[in-house]
């Protein structure tokens, strides 16, 4: 690619030891440029984070890069390979619309993935054009942002470029591009791949360098890939108890769509629920409810057999002891998970100590909000309220009932209550990306080029477990009229 401006100081400082790695990890390519860059969104918080200016990528050349017209300096794009199990089905896939332009190493010296998504044709797009509309871009940036606004593990969202190109779904739509940062887009897809392929070798340059990159401490264990897996399925567990902690429902859990990191990946369908059901699917094409709220660590665990599977060949020189050292590993994944999610709910209801009964407590609350279709966020953050039994949604009997246990299990904490309520407002967010202020701003970004509904929505989500004046429209639940039955990829 030729380079059309003498490159500003941006403050890249790119360093990309994934595309020094074997050829059979990737394809070496550039993005495909677009028509008109347009930059949208830009994320100023995220790039001094990242190390990078601001006021040098907010122009002509930041569209440029983040449109795939021109390279950051020290780039070296490629496209990922990855495979997969999709709904259960396994498949080869690959980077199909999205080159890593490299690593970009901070001020202190951390590393993240620059990833260009919509970014076109790869080696890896199947029958797919390779690009992106705007809708599930700006999506994927609100949702994700939201997401590290709550403390969950997330991939981030740097920029929303406008291709100036059309795609076309259903109807042309405009074409969009989202700049992603990572820990890495490393999968359990890529182990995956690369054990499709039989290549032992490969597949432990791929767990070396995932444990050098992720799990630092896992390079002294005994057995090195062994502590790796348990490693991994103890991030899940708890990346996934976190999920459920705040009602996220992440709509296509397939492995492909599952990072080593333990960060939260690929948003698509993706929803937070409003009212309490454990069986809620928003994704129009879960139609078997495979990926539903509450399923959710059963697939985690079914992924991570998956992951388990492929780690065979490195766990032990005899094939039966790996088999059973994996199962030995994956054995305990129901009580990790439960032990993340059960610290995570004590908090959400104001414990901090343990008492054998907290369970109970829990389960009879999430029984009333099913029953009541009480809405999942705001009766937590209303548990912190005192004025509580004043407001009308809780003056039914058998809430009446369950909050005087509440109040007498709190009341048997050492810390005044003043400070529980002050805790629980820091778990229990006030804001969450609803589905119907998402729609409302993706729709009036998308079909009236009007992005103020989005910029007000960033803001508001940015500070979560707060209540500011002005937001409170973020914090109510749908109308009737306004409840979004389903969400949909839109790839
Ligand atoms: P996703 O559903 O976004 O996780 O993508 C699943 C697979 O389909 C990945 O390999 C993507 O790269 C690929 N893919 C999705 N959309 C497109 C597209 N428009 N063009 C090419 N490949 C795509
Ligand atoms: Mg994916």
């Amino acid at each position: 690619m030729d380079t059309i401006t003498p490159t500003p100081q941006a403050g890249w400082h790119f360093d990309n030891s994934y595309a020094a790695l074997p050829d059979i990890f990737r394809a070496e390519l550039p993005p495909m440029p677009v028509q008109a860059p347009r930059l949208l969104l830009f994320n100023r918080t995220l790039a001094l984070e990242l190390g990078l200016q601001p006021e040098v990528l907010e122009s002509d050349y930041g569209a440029a890069v983040f449109g795939g017209n021109q390279l950051p300096q020290g780039a070296r794009p490629i496209a990922q390979a990855y495979a997969g199990h999709q709904f259960g089905h396994f498949a080869m896939l690959g980077d199909g619309r999205a080159i890593l332009l490299g690593e970009q190493i901070t001020p202190d010296g951390k590393r993240f993935d620059i990833q260009l998504k919509g970014s076109g044709r790869t080696p890896f797009s199947r029958s797919g054009d390779g690009r992106a509309a705007l809708g599930p871009m700006l999506r994927e940036y609100i949702i994700s942002e939201a997401m590290h606004a709550l403390g969950i593990p997330t991939t981030r969202s740097l920029a929303v470029t406008l291709s100036g190109e059309a795609v076309y779904r259903e109807t042309a739509m405009p074409g969009a591009i989202l700049t992603r940062v990572a820990a890495s887009h490393i999968r359990v897809g890529t182990f995956e791949y690369v054990a499709a392929r039989r290549e032992p070798e490969s597949l432990r340059t791929l767990a070396d360098y995932v444990i050098r990159r992720h799990y630092p401490l896992m390079a002294d264990a005994e057995n090195p890939y062994l502590a790796l897996l348990r490693a991994f399925i103890d991030r899940q567990a708890a990346l996934t108890a976190s999920w459920l902690a705040v009602g996220f429902i992440h709509g296509v859990m397939n492995t492909d769509n599952m990072a080593l990191s333990g960060e939260t990946i690929d948003y698509g369908p993706c929803a937070f629920m409003d009212d309490y059901h454990p069986a809620k699917v928003f994704s129009s094409i879960d139609t078997q409810g495979r990926y539903a709220f509450g399923n959710q660590p059963n697939v985690a665990q079914w992924n991570l057999v998956r992951f388990a599977e492929t780690l065979i060949p490195l766990l032990h020189a005899e094939e039966a002891q790996a088999v059973a050292l994996a199962e030995e590993a994956i054995e305990p994944f129901p009580r990790l998970f439960r032990h993340h999610w059960m610290l995570m709910m004590r908090a959400k209801m104001g414990f901090y100590n343990r008492e054998p009964d907290d369970v109970d407590l829990l389960k009879e609350l999430l029984e009333w909000m099913e029953q009541q279709h009480a809405d999942y966020t705001n009766t937590f953050r209303d548990l912190s309220r005192a004025e509580l039994p004043e407001l009308l949604a809780y003056k039914e009997a058998a809430f009446a009932q369950w909050h005087k246990k509440w109040l007498a299990r709190v009341a048997r904490q050492p810390e005044p209550m003043e400070d529980i309520r002050r805790r629980m407002r820091q778990t229990n967010p006030a804001i969450i990306p609803r589905n119907h202020k998402v729609e409302e701003a993706l729709t009036a970004a998308a079909q009236r080029g009007d992005l103020g509904p989005v910029q007000q929505l960033l803001a508001a989500l940015a500070r979560p477990y707060e209540e500011l004046p002005g937001l409170e429209a973020y914090r109510l639940p749908p109308a009737p009229e306004e409840v979004v039955e389903q969400t949909f990829c839109g790839t």
